[in-house]
């Protein structure tokens, strides 16, 4: 008897000290001294009229002339015509705050349909370390900044008990990630998160299917009303040869929480596993396949459905990126950049990417898998984009060389390179995938009377020309009006 009493005696002292030490980092994290990037305002009682602007609306190319746009605790309550304010309306009541829109452009605001925060500090894995991440408070704030105020959570968020979040963006999270016993992101958290982050992370992240059976009770424990959808990864490529879940198995998870009516949204790296998702019913692809390309009759199938799939051009990209630092580090990633993670980016990968042998990422998988990988997503974008399907703007932020915010808007330009038009790629971050987070009640990701208040103002038209979205001026979002404080001496 001895021995085991010992045993448990260790495993018990063992997993409190793990504990006290994860609190201790998680604490240290979220309360880690930010430097302020925006102000926030709340918007007041009375309404908010923001006068003298042009509308994108978020469908229609044509801009509108408002003469103003009134928004209430958050919903756009009224749109005057030209010329048409009743002047008491603006006179009237003393606490009413008007804005001047200065004929600039106002739009919705941004949604990134695929991020994660609290998973790195977007530094390449082998110059990561705890003390890198950004806090919480700031990875909103960032967001906030470049205009981006709805995102889909794509894994549980991890706050620690002490955190002191005071504004974000409106968030719709998943449940744990469901995937197969040490399958995709097991490996990736345990490469990326220093331990004992990484174990605390796995544990409180991932729901791991073992190969004999699904744990149903373990399953259903996933849907308690706190998740906004299911999150399934089948991904046999990071690294090559992992584990994933069979596609009876995926079926069953998604006829599971259909079941249970929440949405299934699904990673799925090769194109015969997104074709058995789909077929099964699920509800949004992740990612467009790496693993190889879609065929006709994967393409067919997803036109049929109109089954949304998020485009994350840069989860490999990153690495082409950084070995050869071309394209360069835009102005707004090099904004809300920490400037650690900067230095890292821009120095010389050569040696890290030669000693990089952790967890199966090997020099030769960074060096021809993942520009495979990266090239067989663009080519399914561009497939995608010829047959009419249904793709939403996403970032995957979390992934290495991704900024907080600017990934996102850095995502809507590289797909402009693609041949995408302005207005089409406008409507990708916007009413969209509003329409997919919003089927009923309020609408998002539009400027219409009833509408979420979920708007930037731009100086220049993005519908015209793309650059304007680089720039906001003011966020407004969830009854705050927040201006973002540029660099002191940027440009
Ligand atoms: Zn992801």
């Amino acid at each position: 008897m001895m021995p085991l009493t010992r045993r448990s005696l260790t495993i018990v002292l063992g997993g409190l000290a793990t504990l006290l030490l994860v609190s201790l980092a998680l604490y240290w994290v979220n309360s880690g001294k930010t430097h302020e990037i925006i102000h926030v305002q709340k918007e007041g009682n009375s309404p908010t009229i923001i006068r003298n602007v042009r509308v994108f609306n978020g469908t229609d190319e044509a801009l509108i002339p408002y003469a103003g746009v009134q928004i209430e605790h958050g919903i756009i309550t009224k749109l005057y015509q030209s010329g048409k304010i009743p002047p008491e309306n603006l006179a009237g009541q003393n606490s009413m705050r008007v804005v001047d829109g200065n004929g600039g452009v106002l739009m919705p605001a941004f949604i990134d349909f695929h991020a994660h925060f609290g998973m790195s500090s977007g530094r390449p894995p082998w110059d990561s370390s705890i003390r890198d991440l950004y806090p919480l408070q700031y990875e909103y704030d960032a967001y906030l900044y470049a205009g981006v105020t709805s995102i889909v959570h794509a894994s549980p968020i991890v706050e620690s008990p002490f955190s002191t979040i005071k504004h974000g963006p409106r968030v719709y999270k998943t449940g744990k990630i469901i995937t197969a016993k040490d399958g995709h992101p097991i490996p990736m958290m345990k490469s990326l998160i220093p331990w004992p982050m990484s174990m605390m992370a796995i544990k409180n992240l991932v729901l791991q299917i073992d190969p004999k059976g699904i744990d149903f009770k373990a399953l259903e424990a996933l849907f308690d009303g706190k998740a906004h959808h299911t999150k399934i990864v089948i991904d046999g490529v990071i690294p090559l040869g992992s584990p994933k879940l069979s596609p009876e198995k995926v079926a069953k998870i998604i006829a599971v929480s259909h079941q249970h009516g929440q949405p299934v949204y699904v990673h799925a790296a090769a194109p015969s596993d997104a074709y058995n998702a789909v077929l099964n019913g699920a509800d949004v692809l992740m990612h467009p396949a790496y693993q190889g390309r879609f065929d006709d009759k994967m393409l067919k199938l997803l036109e049929q459905k109109q089954t949304p799939v998020v485009t994350t051009v840069q989860i490999w990209e990153w690495m082409i990126r950084g070995k050869t630092k071309n394209p360069p580090i835009t102005p707004l990633e090099r904004r809300l950049m920490a400037p650690g993670t900067y230095k890292s980016l821009m120095a010389d990968w050569t040696e890290g990417i030669e000693n990089y042998g952790k967890y199966g990422f090997t020099p030769s998988y960074v060096n021809k898998s993942m520009p495979q990988f990266h090239e067989d997503l663009i080519a399914n974008i561009r497939a995608m984009q010829a047959h009419n399907i249904l793709m939403v703007a996403g970032t995957d932020y979390g992934v290495p060389g991704l900024t907080p915010g600017a990934s996102l808007i850095r995502e809507l330009h590289v797909l402009s390179g693609l041949g995408m038009s302005n207005l089409k790629v406008l409507k990708m971050a916007t009413s969209l995938p509003g329409k997919i987070l919003e089927p009923t009640g309020p609408e998002l990701g539009v400027i219409k009377q009833g509408a979420l208040a979920e708007m930037i103002l731009l100086s220049d038209n993005p519908v015209e020309n793309l650059d304007a979205i680089d720039h906001v001026k003011i966020i407004f979002t969830q009854g705050n009006i927040i201006t973002p404080i540029p660099l002191a001496n940027s440009e």
